[in-house]
């Protein structure tokens, strides 16, 4: 069994240590690595890599940063295939799947390639006589993410690659579910021409987490993952004097109105709630079916959900893996046992699900419960597995009500042909991501990606324009020239243009 160490300096090293976790293969069930969870020195190792390296990669050319991530690009491009196969053998998600995420995180990867003209300043001429004023964008020194199971190999892409296009040097502490891609990544980097301690990985759990909040070298804080952990960081992050961005969980709900194609929004409510198994933080967990679309739409749903191909990530007939873990699988499917208990209608059952050839895997098959009510713990927890819930109302207001009165706010989507209906419902909600017919608003790489409420704790949202800004810092210069000749009268009183 492999043993799956840190990335620090440039090189792979078992740390100082003697902890480490089991990595499983969801498929199958069965432990197929360890993985080393780092100590306060090996946290303490990685960030002096980082903080010596900001020396001289903050002092590197905008060319030279271009060059490095536009090698980068080619060489992720090249090895797509690789990545999804690391991902999908340690989350379980199928390999199109992967292969889909790592081009997700490729396109930032394209967006940091444009470094130069993102970090372009402004510059006023004669702002005063004699004198200009020009503006310009520093890196901060370390950054740090710290990132979910569920994207291993796109969620640090949000982060790094526009951080280290800024100047910034990165430890990243990675997911200690599935580890594998971010170290392959690291390689990648060294590949491309980038520094060794320009970019690192600690693996690790809450010890290295606290480690890297508190260490006083670090600057700014990426951190994607559930709720609970987001707001902790976000308050330890602010209370150690680092700049944070926190995005956390979940509860995505797609309005459904009668004049929509049904069948249309069927097919994508089944894709967006039960691809990657439900385990994507923009994943539909939500339906609610407007006036008089609920029957129709569950008949729809139901059938859809049950022609799903639920399968090993590996096997290109699978259309939907396993559940990451044991404890994931025990945990929705009580969610569901809840559901039912509390009277909900079970159309679609995916609990106990066993799979020919993986019966030890961690299956939970797609689940549709019909008859919902807000109330119900399946309805208020952020399930993150393959379970669709149907709540009706009577009213698109009514819809949009549901959706603000629920604590999260990440994505959003509507299903209907009626303009005014679409644009009530992108005006009305308090959400950060919405879709008009599309069920998984992901912003292109060259938007910001983040949602409002308990979704994200700061006031930057990941990659995109945001993104710069979050990993850099201004500064704005006042400048004059004075001619020897030329007479400029000094006052104590406060400057004033003229
Ligand atoms: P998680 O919160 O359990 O873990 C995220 C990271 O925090 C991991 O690196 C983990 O090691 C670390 N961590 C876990 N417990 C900790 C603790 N007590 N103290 C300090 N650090 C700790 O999340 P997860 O289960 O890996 O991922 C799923 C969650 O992430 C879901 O809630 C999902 O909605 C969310 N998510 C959100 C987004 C988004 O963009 N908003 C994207 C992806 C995932």
């Amino acid at each position: 069994m492999a043993t799956i160490e840190h990335w620090i300096g440039g090189e792979f090293t078992a740390g100082s240590g003697n902890r480490t976790g089991p990595v499983f293969n969801p498929a199958t069930g069965r432990q197929q690595h360890d993985v080393v969870l780092a100590t306060d020195a090996d946290v303490n190792a990685a960030v002096c890599a980082a903080h010596t390296a900001f020396e001289s990669w903050g002092q590197a050319s905008l060319s030279k940063r271009t060059k490095v991530m536009f090698n980068f690009r080619e060489l992720v491009n090249a090895r797509v295939k690789e990545i999804a196969e690391l991902v999908s053998d340690e989350h379980g998600k199928v390999l199109s799947d992967a292969a889909g995420e790592v081009q997700r995180g490729l396109e930032v990867i394209e967006f940091a390639c444009g470094i130069p003209q993102l970090l372009k300043g402004e510059y006023s001429d004669q702002a005063s006589t004699g004198v200009d004023v020009f503006s310009f964008r520093e890196p901060l020194g370390v950054c740090v993410g710290i990132t979910p199971f569920n994207f291993p190999a796109m969620v640090p892409m949000w982060m790094y690659p526009v951080a280290i296009a800024c100047g910034n040097t990165f430890v990243l502490k990675p997911s200690e579910r599935d580890p594998s891609a971010s170290n392959y990544m690291a390689e990648l980097l060294k590949e491309a021409g980038l520094p060794d301690g320009v970019f690192n990985v600690v693996h690790g759990d809450k010890t290295a987490v606290d480690a890297l909040l508190h260490h006083p070298d670090v600057a700014a804080v990426s951190f994607v993952g559930s709720t609970p952990i987001a707001r902790y960081i976000y308050e330890q992050g602010n209370a150690h004097g680092k700049r944070v961005q926190a995005l956390g969980g979940a509860k995505n709900h797609a309005i459904i109105l009668p004049d929509a194609d049904l069948e249309f929004a069927a097919g994508h409510l089944t894709a967006a709630a039960f691809g990657s198994a439900g385990e994507r933080c923009m994943a539909i967990s939500a339906a609610v079916a407007v006036g008089g679309a609920g029957d129709a739409l569950v008949d729809l749903v139901n059938r859809k959900a049950n022609e799903v191909k639920v399968g090993s990530g590996r096997d290109g007939a699978s259309e939907m893996g396993p559940v990451v873990t044991a404890a994931a699988k025990q945990r929705i499917e009580g969610l569901i046992d809840s559901g039912e208990r509390e009277g909900a209608k079970v159309t679609v059952d995916g609990r106990g699900l066993r799979v020919p050839g993986f019966e030890d895997g961690f299956f939970v098959g797609p689940t549709v419960l019909d008859q919902v009510e807000p109330s119900m713990e399946v309805y208020r927890e952020e399930v993150f597995g393959p379970v669709l819930s149907v709540v009706r109302t009577d009213t698109v207001d009514a819809a949009i009500d549901l959706i603000n009165s629920n604590p999260y706010g990440n994505g959003t989507a509507i299903f209907t042909s009626s303009g005014e209906a679409a644009r009530r419902f992108q005006r009305g909600v308090k959400v950060g991501m919405i879709g008009i017919n599309v069920p998984i608003p992901v912003p292109m790489a060259y938007y910001s990606f983040g949602g409002w409420k308990d979704s994200l704790f700061g006031d930057k949202h990941v990659h995109g324009p945001e993104g710069v800004s979050f990993y850099t810092r201004a500064k704005v210069v006042t400048a004059r020239w004075p001619h020897v000749s030329h007479a400029y009268d000094a006052s104590l009183h406060f400057p004033t243009s003229s």
